[in-house]
């Protein structure tokens, strides 16, 4: 595809000898919102680490404004303008919001986003400032996870299960703020389990099975047939 600004060709990803990604092809536009689904274990999260240089690639398996960047240094890639929000938020125990949100600025990366954007975007963390990031409640938390990626103005922020362990209640609040993200062109990939709400918020959705691409399409265009049988597998979805 012509102007994509990300995109992964045939990449394959393994622990030791253990194979979880087996030829990923994933083509990501600017200012797009993608989601990618998927069961436990079906290679999502190894998709995102493999993005951003936490899991060894191939250095042409993956281009970003057209250039390979597979394997490359975590910090380089972060630097180029990808940034994740981890699975399980990872905050540092012995920082302060402020600092945790701080932390992601270390890129230097010139942007809209600081620390006044960011406490505009989630008020309640500009009230929590001062406290340790981990005494948060999990959406808070969630939130500065999302803060401190967005204050490395990335070009392409990539979010895994932003809705993990949190009530629907919280993971609406937390989706209520994508729209404030994206305004400004930021281009987003969520991986997300809850489907619906992957679908609400996404133009494009990806599902993997068993570290494979099982279905592509617009959001709007798949129905929850083709969905559960990409998600699970023709056996289970005709079980
Ligand atoms: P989840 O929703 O559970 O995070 P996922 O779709 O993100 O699932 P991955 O975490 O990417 O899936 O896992 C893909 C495969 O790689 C699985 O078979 C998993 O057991 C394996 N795997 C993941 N991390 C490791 C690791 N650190 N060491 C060995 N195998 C791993």
């Amino acid at each position: 595809m012509s102007g994509a600004l990300l995109t992964t060709h045939g990449l394959q990803a393994f622990y030791g000898d253990a194979q979880a990604l087996f030829g990923i092809d994933f083509t990501l536009a600017a200012g797009e919102l993608v989601a990618i689904i998927g069961a436990n274990g079906a290679g999502k999260s190894t998709f995102l680490k493999s993005l951003t240089g936490l899991v060894r690639a191939p250095r042409e398996a993956i281009r970003f404004r057209g250039e390979p960047i597979g394997g490359l240094p975590p910090g380089e890639i972060v630097r180029r303008g990808l940034a994740l929000v981890p699975e399980g938020r990872r905050l540092f125990p012995s920082l302060s919001v402020e600092e945790n949100l701080l932390m992601g600025a270390t890129a230097g990366r010139p942007g809209p986003w600081n620390l006044q954007r960011l406490y505009g975007l989630f008020p309640i963390l500009a009230e929590k400032r001062r406290q340790p990031g981990t005494s948060l409640s999990g959406g808070q938390q969630q939130m500065v996870a999302l803060g401190r990626a967005l204050m490395s103005n990335p070009d392409v922020l990539l979010c895994d299960e932003l809705s993990l362990g949190l009530a629907p209640v919280v993971i609406r609040e937390i989706y209520a703020a994508m729209p404030g993200i994206t305004a400004e062109g930021m281009t987003v990939v969520i991986v997300e389990q809850d489907v619906t709400m992957a679908r609400q918020v996404s133009r494009r959705v990806y599902c993997f099975q068993e570290g494979r691409v099982s279905l592509e399409g617009l959001s709007a265009d798949l129905t929850r047939e083709r969905i559960a049988q990409a998600y699970f597998g023709i056996e289970a979805a005709h079980a």
